[in-house]
């Protein structure tokens, strides 16, 4: 049993089951023994094999996209070059070092990076030693300004509640004990108003999830943007408005029950898209269409990159590393389908590259 596990255990003895929202917190960020807050992420450094991590195309990609809507935004001067959960650090270098071509944007901006994570800020202090980099714990402590912004991967590490559907309401999930040790249990049925619009498609049985965080943070951007300018793009693994139970364990690379190891696996969920794009709009923001991981890449030119890279390549084994990276960013069967993108701007200001206009 994990540390965090007993933790827990004792907690749910005491004080009865806690919601799949506040297990995936504790999991994540518990201050001794989180998995993004403990050395176990770093022990086995191949841990984060996010999209970033598997080539650095992605992150130049992504910051010459973001220096494009700066371009194309007249070039605004005291913006912010904002990542939000940078995890290692290596999207911001990328796109750094790339965008360091693009000829005024540099001077013109001020890099943030918002983490909640001491130990990850200490990897991303590494990662992007040198450069002038400012830390936050939250979006709202961010400079005023406009915001060209990216997050991977973030928006699935963010608690989810899950709730089942029944014939007499929405049961929420919750982590209980059974037979002392951590299993899923059910709270009795009860109407759901933030519910309502699940109901027409959802049959007894169903499970829906919702994420409380996700809210508080995409308004407050949103609000922002629409006010100040410059855009905010997500990535993630999800789906518009998705149906089931989507919670996922990862330990060393490989799928594991999400009660086994609390603490010591990534748990994260897929991203309700549909929840970005409403929020985002009723803040008055442009929200562009939910976009595969792939197409947008494609549209971002990165098989021309790739190409480019592929010519300087001293080997055959790098050569073909480089080939399957491409591959697995952007295939339908990798990650291409699964992984979308979207992003939301300002009115007046033109659509983002890499969405459809
Ligand atoms: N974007 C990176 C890492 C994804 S992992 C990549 O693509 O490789 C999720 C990241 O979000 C981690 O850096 C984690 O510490 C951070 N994070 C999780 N919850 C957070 C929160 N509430 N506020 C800020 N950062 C958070």
């Amino acid at each position: 049993m994990t540390p965090l596990a007993e933790v827990l255990r004792r907690r749910i003895a005491e004080t009865g089951p806690m919601s799949v929202a506040d297990y995936m917190a504790e999991c994540l960020l518990h201050p001794t023994h989180g998995y993004y807050t403990t050395a176990s992420v770093f022990g086995r450094a191949g841990d984060f094999t996010t999209a970033p991590e598997i080539s650095q195309m992605f992150g130049e990609l992504l910051g010459l996209a973001l220096a494009q809507c700066w371009m194309d935004q007249g070039c605004p001067e005291q913006a912010c070059l904002v990542e939000i959960g940078p995890g290692r650090g290596t999207l911001m270098a990328d796109a750094l070092r790339a965008t360091a071509q693009v000829p005024g944007f540099a001077d013109a901006t001020t890099t943030h990076l918002v983490e909640a994570s001491p130990r990850l800020r200490a990897v991303q202090e590494e990662t992007l030693a040198g450069r002038a980099v400012t830390w936050h714990d939250r979006v709202e402590e961010l400079p005023d300004g406009p915001l060209f912004l990216v997050a991977n991967e973030f928006l699935d590490a963010l608690p989810i509640r899950q709730f089942r559907r029944s014939d007499d309401g929405w049961q929420e999930r919750l982590v209980g004990l059974r037979d002392g040790a951590l299993a899923f249990v059910h709270a009795d049925p009860r109407h759901e108003p933030d519910l309502a619009h699940r109901e027409a498609e959802t049959r007894p049985g169903d499970i829906v999830e919702v994420c409380p965080a996700l809210s508080p943070v995409v308004s407050r951007l949103a609000a922002r943007i629409a006010a100040q300018g410059g855009l905010a793009i997500f990535l993630d693994y999800g789906d518009w408005r998705s149906i089931g139970d989507t919670l996922q364990a990862l330990r060393s690379h490989a799928p594991d029950d999400p009660l086994a190891a609390p603490g010591q696996a990534d748990l994260t969920a897929h991203v309700d898209f549909e929840a970005i794009a409403r929020t985002a709009a009723a803040e008055g923001a442009a929200v562009t269409e939910m976009t595969p991981q792939g197409v947008f890449l494609e549209r971002l030119g990165i098989t021309e990159r790739a190409r480019a890279l592929l010519a300087r390549l001293p080997d055959e084994e790098s050569r073909r590393n480089h080939i399957a990276a491409h591959r697995r960013l952007t295939h339908p069967q990798e990650m291409g389908s699964l992984f979308k993108a979207i992003a939301f701007h300002r009115h007046s200001t033109p659509v983002p590259p890499g969405f459809d206009s």
